[in-house]
């Protein structure tokens, strides 16, 4: 089959794979009919996350056809076409009860902080991804939703992670009727963090970035105000200044370990890779929000050492809070605001590529060109 594979940093390419196999009963085989670009992907592509294998296929954001089912499957039969969220979890474990999907204790047994994600590394459990053909979806009876006849293929793909991820990063701020909600980062996690902060009650969105094509998407797609940070020389008296000195309620980290790199790509020109050592974003969320106040990352960091400024967090009486989003967690309601037309996340899609052409899409989504914001693979037949 055709899938994409990992070369080395800023190195990708199409090859031809062996199809997956069940390799336990509970496996399914899926047939991708869509997977996306996230920008999750870009750090593995920037070569920022440890144990990224040579011969990897990455993508965690499928939709797809079940061709196969091992034999202890129930919950799914062959022609079910599925959303398949970006967490592997069983469903049972300790984690798995108190629905922290992402932190599953099962699935990933090589590494000691993170749950299982497809294509994302061996410190997610070494998965092969949906940037295929074709791909193995353990646990096939948990993770797999099916998608309700009357959901748009491109609606129902970005419930595999864009959409849920940036409702739970304004979940995770803990909203109160009226509040102010700063997003960094206006990508596809920032863009539905703030139509979410809407939905949960904010009186007031703001996102920050520097790339205005973006901007100019997010005044739209979630009518909210935007500050471009090349236009601000101290983003916290900034923000300060927009909140009547108080600073913002709740600060939404939708950027992660991108920001050093990208950042000082853009301002030097020259591309740098860089393991986000200072985490800028990480210390104008801290720095910015109002005493009392609560920052949300859901920025990826990898399992590296970050400097936080954690006197800030004590002296201000901050509430601190970040993890991987669990997808299933979030999907009824995510479901209905579909359905009763509030969001519309197909419209966040800019470009659909064939899969063959997957080393030009990476570039093209990696470095902000051609207004790309999300990035649709789409293998052959
Ligand atoms: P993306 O790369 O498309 O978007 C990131 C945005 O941040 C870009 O628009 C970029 O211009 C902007 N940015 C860079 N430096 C900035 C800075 N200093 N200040 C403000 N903005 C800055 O990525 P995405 O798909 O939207 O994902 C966003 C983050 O969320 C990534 O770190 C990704 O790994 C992470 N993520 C986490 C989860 C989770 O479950 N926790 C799931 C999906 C994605
Ligand atoms: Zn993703
Ligand atoms: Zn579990």
């Amino acid at each position: 089959m055709l899938a994409m594979e990992y070369r080395g940093p800023y190195r990708i390419r199409t090859v031809q794979k062996p199809e997956p196999r069940i390799e336990h009963p509970n496996d399914a085989i899926v047939q991708v009919l869509r997977s996306c670009i996230c920008g999750s992907d870009l750090h593995l592509y920037h070569g920022l996350v440890p144990d990224t294998r040579v011969g990897s296929t990455f993508g965690h954001e499928f939709v797809g056809r079940v061709i196969e089912v091992g034999s202890s499957v129930r919950n799914l039969a062959i022609g079910d076409t599925v959303l398949v969220p970006f967490n592997i979890f069983c469903g049972t474990c300790f984690f798995c009860r108190k629905e922290l999907f992402g932190n599953c204790h099962n699935v990933n047994p090589e590494a000691t902080a993170a749950g299982g994600i497809y294509g994302y590394s061996h410190t997610t459990g070494g998965y092969d991804g949906g940037q295929a053909e074709y791909v193995r979806v353990p646990l096939a009876d948990v993770g797999p939703t099916k998608i309700p006849p009357w959901m748009k293929l491109d609606d129902a793909v970005l419930l595999t992670d864009a959409f849920p991820t940036g409702y739970q990063a304004a979940e995770m701020g803990s909203i109160k009727e009226g509040d102010t909600v700063v997003v960094f980062g206006a990508g596809p996690v920032g863009i539905f963090a703030a139509k979410s902060a809407w939905l949960l009650g904010a009186g007031r969105v703001i996102v920050v970035d520097h790339v205005e094509y973006r901007l100019e998407f997010v005044r739209n797609f979630a009518q909210c105000e935007t500050v471009n940070l090349k236009e601000v020389d101290d983003m916290v008296v900034h923000l300060k200044k927009m909140t009547d000195w108080l600073g913002p309620d709740v600060c939404v980290d939708a950027v992660g370990a991108e920001a050093v790199g990208d950042f000082l790509q853009h301002l030097t020109g020259v591309k740098l890779l860089l393991q986000a050592g200072s985490a800028t974003v990480l210390h104008w969320c801290i720095n910015s929000v109002r005493k009392g106040g609560t920052v949300s990352v859901v920025g990826v960091y990898g399992p590296t050492f970050n400097a936080v400024p954690m006197g800030n967090v004590v002296n201000k009486g901050l509430t601190l809070r970040a993890n991987q989003a669990s997808v299933k967690r979030h999907l009824p309601r995510l479901i209905e605001h579909i359905e009763a037309g509030r969001v519309e996340p197909h419209k966040i899609i800019t470009h659909r590529v064939p899969l063959e052409e997957v080393a030009d899409a990476y570039h093209v989504f990696s470095s902000k060109l051609d207004n790309c914001i999300k990035t649709v693979l789409i293998p052959p037949g």
